[in-house]
């Protein structure tokens, strides 16, 4: 029917206003449930009643820790130095796509030489669409996404021009801004050192190990010099068992038979001598025939 389509939609919003009054009757002189402000999300989030509005600037909303607006710089503080994690390895800039990111590397003043030091950092935050593809894409967690978004001013063309000074934020402030993040990449940083650390010592133990291992060598070569000696012994004793058979006239038996066959040669000529001697005698008989010629 016409119109109970707009009386629904009333009621909800009369619910709403008599919910409001009757939570504020509850929580009489407190706007939130509790003085905690993450009590102004709760009273917010879908559990809350009524309409509510947070007076911003005086209240502001806290933001949830993957919120993320424009990014900034991390340093570990060493004493009054800052140190920052930035190699100036280009990647963020190479990553970043509306292309806001400017880095100067420094190089050494005596050798020329590249240093992995970012001597200027600049990052354009009107151009910056706050993707965190930086962040993301750092190899060294150097570039985080800040959760300060009040960064409004008169002069654009300078203040929005951030340098490195500008961007740069302490460690602690970036494990304030975001704990669970923070400690997990310290264990994993950690973890990674504690992995370099063994590799090192197994590094180190490696030449020492090579260094140990001839003198243990030289070691089982002293028992090989002693076996020998032990195993001489024997060695002595049986040549001189073999040699005693050699002695025993095996030679001389040999020999023996050699003098034998010298023997044989002599015995086979003697009877040469006789057959041409009976072939001789058969030559005289024709002498005899020539007897009766003479009659
Ligand atoms: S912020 Fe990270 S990715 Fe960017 S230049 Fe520095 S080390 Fe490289
Ligand atoms: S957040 Fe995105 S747009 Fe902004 S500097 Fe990083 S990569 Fe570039």
């Amino acid at each position: 029917m016409f119109g109970t389509g707009i009386l629904k939609g009333m009621g909800v919003v009369l619910r709403h206003l008599l919910g409001s009054y009757a939570d504020d009757i509850r929580y009489l002189g407190r706007k939130y449930y509790s003085p905690d402000p993450k009590q102004l999300l709760a009273r917010q989030g879908p559990k809350g009643k009524g309409a509510m509005t947070v007076m911003y600037p005086d209240e502001k909303m806290p933001v949830p820790e993957e919120f993320r607006f424009t990014p900034f710089l991390v340093y570990e503080e060493k004493g009054a130095e800052k140190d920052y994690r930035c190699t100036s390895c280009g990647i963020c800039a190479k990553v970043c796509p509306p292309q806001c990111i400017w880095i100067e590397r420094t190089n050494d003043p005596k050798t020329g030489r590249p240093v992995p030091q970012p001597r200027e950092f600049h990052i354009d935050i009107d151009i910056c669409m706050n993707c965190g593809f930086c962040a993301e894409f750092c190899p060294f967690d150097a570039i985080k996404m800040d959760h300060n978004y009040e960064m409004a001013s008169y002069d654009r063309t300078v203040k929005h021009i951030m340098n490195k000074e500008a961007l740069g934020k302490p460690l602690s402030y970036y494990a304030s801004i975001r704990p669970r993040n923070f400690q997990r990449e310290e264990a994993a940083r950690a973890e990674e050192e504690a992995k370099k650390a063994a590799k090192a010592a197994a590094a180190a133990a490696k030449p020492a190990a090579k260094k140990a291992a001839p003198a243990k060598k030289a070691a089982p070569a002293k028992k090989a010099a002693a076996k020998p000696a032990v195993k001489a012994a024997p060695k002595k004793a049986a040549p001189a068992k073999k040699a005693a058979p050699a002695k025993k006239a095996a030679p001389a038996k040999k020999a023996a038979p050699a003098k034998k066959a010298a023997a044989k040669p002599a015995v086979k000529k003697a009877p040469a001598k006789p057959a041409v001697a009976k072939k001789a005698a058969p030559a005289k008989k024709p002498a005899a025939k020539k007897a009766p010629a003479k009659k």
